[in-house]
């Protein structure tokens, strides 16, 4: 008897049957901008993920600043150990609310693609450098990398993505509402992630803040969420010994988190009840403006995770040995757009395309955006140090 394949049609009929009503199918998709035949064996929303995993940008990731840059340490995350964390909390708690798993995770494994090297203060770098040229923002720079700068296809510029998976990437977290016209409301599937990466870099913050003796753990103890997740930590194992305070700390922590968002989220759907994905986009967003979005944290959640933020803003992203890598990170960001913009024949020829398209503010900013911090710091001593080879 021949064997029988698990083919898309039936991916996506088990997608009827086992995801939530409220779930964005494959099948719904409002499909790529270039149309392209379908695949045998996997969804819309998988070839998605499979894309961005195989495209350079994501590869570069693993050489990208989270907070720390990338050569102190080997434990410290990056962004491309942070986009794994994002994609696994925002895919426990999908999986519980039966939201799609394959969207969900193409999202987040895109999420920071954009992102430039050592972190924020490399993005605000290049914001102030592109004042003027219409400004550098990483969500944006997700966007444009996946519909215009990774080359794989013949026919067209970027990977070709599915509508969900890029409305996905344009966040979904400006306040003031002002998206641009016709844009609908983000799914809840994109909403996770974005909560999704808020629960992974807080924690994992935290952590690093914690390994590389930036924060004290006394000090820590300040925030009543850390109390409480040493409270969950001591009733399951006791006494703790020191060295593995700070882990079950952290892992205490996120659960507590994670949690919260997971059962905060499936009470208000069932409050609510929506009956498909478009009801789910417009309650969430309904829902957003008076300050309960379907997803999101518990009303008495967000205070702890404010104070949180405002915590390690404070106590870390402003500790003077973060302030003086960012400031070196500034430095060369700087140095390298503006020598590219002054003199762009010192870029390498397969960018004088992009010089020509672009106009060579935007050509050095999205070719500075896409280095790794190791690359950005060789390039620099190639271009300056006199003794580098060029
Ligand atoms: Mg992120």
């Amino acid at each position: 008897m021949a064997m029988e394949l698990f083919d898309r049609g039936r991916l996506e009929a088990l997608e009827e049957l086992t995801l939530a009503p409220y779930a964005v199918k494959a099948r719904e998709s409002g499909g790529r901008l270039h149309p392209e035949p379908e695949h045998a064996f996997r969804t819309a929303f998988q070839r998605d993920r499979d894309r961005v995993i195989h495209c350079d940008a994501f590869r570069r990731l693993e050489y990208k600043t989270q907070v720390f840059v990338n050569h102190e340490g080997d434990h410290y995350r990056t962004r491309l150990t942070h986009t794994i964390e994002v994609a696994h909390v925002a895919l426990a708690v999908g999986r519980v609310l039966r939201l799609s798993p394959d969207l969900i995770e193409s999202v987040a494994l895109a999420h920071d693609l954009g992102h430039t090297p050592f972190g924020h203060a490399g993005e605000e770098a290049l914001n102030a450098l592109m004042r003027g040229h219409g400004g550098f923002e990483h969500n944006r720079q997700s966007l444009r990398i996946v519909e215009k700068l990774e080359r794989y296809y013949p026919g067209f510029d970027g990977l070709n993505l599915t509508r969900e998976v890029r409305e996905g990437l344009i966040k979904h977290r400006r306040r003031d509402g002002a998206e641009p016209g016709g844009v609908l409301p983000p799914s809840l599937e994109a909403r996770l992630v974005d909560l999704a990466d808020r629960v992974a870099y807080d924690c994992s913050d935290v952590d690093d803040g914690l390994r590389a003796g930036i924060l004290r753990i006394e000090e820590v103890r300040d925030l009543e969420v850390w109390r409480r997740a040493e409270v969950v930590a001591g009733e399951t194992f006791g006494e703790i010994p020191a060295e593995l305070r700070a882990r079950q700390g952290v892992r205490c922590l996120k659960n507590i988190l994670v949690t919260d968002l997971t059962v905060t989220t499936g009470q208000r759907i069932q409050a609510a009840d929506p009956r498909s994905a478009g009801d789910a986009r417009r309650m969430n967003e309904a829902g957003a403006a008076s300050g309960e979005p379907l997803a999101g944290f518990s009303a008495e959640c967000v205070p702890l995770v404010d104070a949180l933020d405002a915590y390690l803003r404070d106590h870390f992203y402003r500790h003077y040995r973060v302030l003086r890598a960012q400031a070196k990170a500034r430095r060369v960001v700087t140095d390298l757009w503006t020598e590219y913009v002054r003199e762009p024949r010192t870029l390498p020829t397969h960018v004088w395309k992009r010089v020509e398209q672009d106009g060579p503010e935007q050509a050095a900013c999205d070719y500075v955006a896409g280095m790794t911090d190791r690359f950005a710091i060789e390039e620099h001593a190639r271009l300056f140090d006199p003794a580098s080879r060029a």
